[in-house]
């Protein structure tokens, strides 16, 4: 397979074809602008000492100070840190927020460390990377297996280090500690908004639709709730040990009632229980939730999850793509012929980066907004970004991925473009 990056970068290869782009431009967008690899070492609650891979990769930052998620997992690489830094770029850009994209990860599996380890991990990769972020440089978030608490420790060390108070470097931060209302759930709101505007299109009825969702954390769960308050129907979820199915239905909430108490009582901080430990509902393997008859099949767990081998067997007529990259490249021409429409990534999760751009801003002003004021301005901005690309692609007849990439990049060649070009020089 592949390097995920490579991958990533052939859908600018798709884009190019639509509009005549400078060189810079394409010279820009295929090279990180900034690539950091440290070692974070940990003192154990055994009294050893870890040490620990991190990195922090800022693609681009023409369009303002670079913006992108934390995240901890044993998987994570230096080529996967580049290509989400890569598509927070895009998605900055699709948003029109003013932000370039970076991003960064910890290899690590953060359930197997204690509170106090994982506090002590956290603190430590902020030193590591301080001197390339700041509330005007680079601002981190949360992503997979980091969280509000993990935002507000490493939003602490900074300001510890720089001996002020600087909120604003971070964002995803718990509401006591200068975070936004709505922060948490805003990834799951704005995916729903997505999908509500494009029901809305196909004249589809949500009751009449049924979903299957994969990934149930933060993203997953949160727009699993919210669709189901909606009127959707959804009939099986899935998380890291396996999926349960029920057609007529299944409660997100009461699922994740009973997933928190079996949680691992070593952490706290983690849900270690699994929808799997559900008795009621019809247990099936993941693989066998993403070929279920659904009329959406939402993907909000990991990049790579429908690949050439698994394309062809999906009978779902929509994927909703709230991960990042769940779908390959290869996967994607598959799903084409099979007739199945994918709202892509870059506009269908932007409502985290969203609300984290609304958190940066009231950071900065010192003014705090009401969950209500935040939720709808959340639903303007994806409303209007998303009906934007709706029309871009229906105009020339495109995908809606490479309509978010058509649009990401105008903006950003826009802001390459006015800095001056080869061809502007050239031409006194
Ligand atoms: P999370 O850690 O809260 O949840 C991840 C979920 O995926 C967990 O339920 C886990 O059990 C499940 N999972 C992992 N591997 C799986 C597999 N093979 N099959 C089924 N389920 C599996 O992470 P999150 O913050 O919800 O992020 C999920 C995705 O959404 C990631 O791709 C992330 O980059 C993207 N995203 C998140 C945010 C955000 O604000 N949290 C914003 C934009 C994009």
């Amino acid at each position: 397979m592949d390097s995920i990056f490579s991958d990533a970068q052939k859908r600018l290869t798709e884009v190019f074809k639509y509009f005549e782009l400078t060189d810079d431009v394409r010279v820009k967008l295929k090279h990180p602008k900034l690539s950091l690899s440290v070692s974070i070492p940990v003192r154990m609650d055994d009294g050893s000492l870890k040490v620990f891979k991190g990195y922090r990769v800022q693609f681009d930052d023409t369009r303002g100070p670079t913006k992108g998620g934390i995240r901890y997992h044993p998987d994570v690489t230096l080529d996967e840190v580049t290509s989400l830094s890569f598509w927070m770029t895009i998605k900055c850009a699709v948003m029109n927020l003013p932000f370039g994209g970076a991003k960064g990860g910890v290899v690590v599996h953060p359930k197997e460390l204690s509170r106090l380890e994982l506090e002590r991990l956290s603190r430590n990769y902020i030193r590591e990377i301080a001197d390339i972020i700041g509330p005007m440089r680079d601002i981190p978030a949360p992503d997979v297996y980091t969280n509000a608490t993990i935002m507000g420790w490493m939003a602490d060390e900074y300001s510890q280090i720089k001996r002020q108070q600087l909120p604003g470097v971070i964002t995803g931060k718990p509401v006591h500690l200068n975070g936004s209302l709505g922060r948490v759930a805003a990834t799951g709101r704005g995916a729903l908004y997505v999908l509500q505007e494009w029901v809305q299109r196909i004249k589809k009825e949500p009751k009449n639709m049924t979903l299957a969702v994969q990934g149930f954390g933060n993203a997953g769960y949160h727009f699993a709730r919210l669709a189901h308050d909606e009127g959707f129907n959804i009939v099986a979820v899935a998380d890291s040990r396996g999926a349960i199915f029920s057609e007529q239905g299944l409660e997100p909430d009461k699922v994740m009632e009973h997933k928190q108490q079996h949680k691992d009582l070593k952490t706290m901080m983690y849900c270690d229980g699994s929808v799997c430990d559900l008795q009621r509902y019809k247990k099936i393997s993941s693989e066998e939730m993403l070929k279920l008859d659904v009329d959406v099949l939402v993907l909000a767990a990991l990049e790579n999850q429908i690949h050439e081998d698994n394309a062809d067997d999906l009978q779902a007529k929509l994927i909703l793509e709230i991960a990042n990259g769940p779908v390959t490249f290869n996967a994607e021409a598959i799903l084409d012929k099979k007739g199945v429409f994918v709202l892509p990534d870059v506009l269908v999760n932007a409502g985290g980066v969203t609300v984290s751009h609304f958190e940066w801003v009231q950071n900065r002003v010192g003014l705090y907004w009401e969950e209500e004021t935040v939720n709808k301005r959340l639903k303007e901005k994806m409303s209007k970004e998303a009906n934007a690309l709706f029309d871009i692609a229906e105009e020339k007849k495109i995908s809606l991925r490479t309509a978010a990439y058509l649009q990401g990049v105008k903006r950003i060649a826009g802001a390459i473009g006015e800095k001056g070009t080869r061809e502007y020089f050239q031409n006194e």
